[in-house]
């Protein structure tokens, strides 16, 4: 593999551990150092790679949302796990990703353990997969949200706040990140959701894919940018038909898969042109 295609994704790995505008900056010349690729040395120098967790909604005894369709239950829990098991095997096949799963089988998961997951393995995207379900039958769409501590609701009203980081039987609190940190995950998450929004479009053809900010608990509680998808409305007929169908399916994944690259993407040359233009400035009287 080049070392320049591996200098993509640097700075994305090395965001992983919160740091000091001086890691920071040394972040940022790592990943522009790389990106030169001049030089046989940078072969010694890969960076590790980005790692990704994959969170596939509800499992176990809550099933998420439910359709019968002709004769057949059509579960959120099964839907979510297949599509994370089919994403999780597109990073897999390409070393410069390391990917996981919160879950693997038909197990439950509280929200807590979701997100104290996520502060063990310290991914460098949080990606939580799930189905739509709404009181009406014409609501169709899919929903990419994202976090913001102050999310609006499409007629401007503040929607309200959702419970701390904690689990509500034992009040295990998981330990809250500086907001600063935060603030940089959440505009970090807000670009990949728009390169997801862009990609899915491409890929199924479909107008009605929105980019939302919410106050989610798993994208709250998780130290790293995270999204949470809606890929489709069981409660509605023709994309409950769609989410059945194979090619569907493969084209939500293609999407995500080709969003989250192009996010990485995006961000190291945000961070490339940063460390450029600081570079270029005044020199010290
Ligand atoms: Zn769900």
């Amino acid at each position: 593999m080049p070392a320049c295609l591996l200098g993509i994704l640097a700075p994305s790995a090395a965001l992983r551990v919160p740091a000091g505008l001086a890691e920071l900056a040394s972040v940022l010349a790592l990943s522009l150092f790389f990106f030169s690729c001049g030089s046989q040395e940078l072969a010694e120098n890969v960076p590790p790679p980005v790692r990704i967790l994959i969170d596939p909604g509800h499992g176990g005894y809550d099933p998420g949302a439910m359709r019968k369709i002709e004769g057949q239950w059509v579960r959120e829990k099964q839907v979510a796990l297949s599509i994370s098991l089919n994403l999780a095997e597109r990073f897999q096949k390409d070393s410069r990703f390391l990917v996981s799963l919160t879950r693997y089988g038909d197990s439950h998961l509280s929200l807590y353990r979701r997100s104290s997951m996520a502060h063990r393995e310290r991914p460098d995207l949080f990606v939580s997969v799930h189905l739509n379900a709404a009181g009406s039958r014409h609501k169709q769409g899919i929903e990419i949200f994202v976090h913001s501590d102050y999310p609006m609701n499409s007629r401007g009203r503040r929607v309200r706040r959702y419970s701390p980081c904690d689990e509500d039987r034992t009040k295990k609190v998981l330990p809250l990140s500086p907001a600063e940190m935060r603030r940089q995950w959440n505009r970090e998450a807000s670009l990949a959701g728009h390169q997801i929004q862009k990609a899915l479009r491409e890929e199924t053809g479909m107008r009605n894919i929105w980019l939302k900010k919410r106050d989610f608990f798993v994208l709250r509680c998780v130290p790293a940018p995270a999204v949470l998808m809606e890929l489709g409305f069981l409660s509605n007929p023709k994309d409950a038909e769609r989410i059945v169908e194979g090619r569907f399916r493969e084209q939500l994944v293609n999407g995500i898969y080709r969003g989250i690259l192009a996010y990485l993407e995006q961000r190291s040359s945000q961070s490339r042109e940063a460390s450029v233009s600081g570079a270029q400035g005044p020199e010290p009287g």
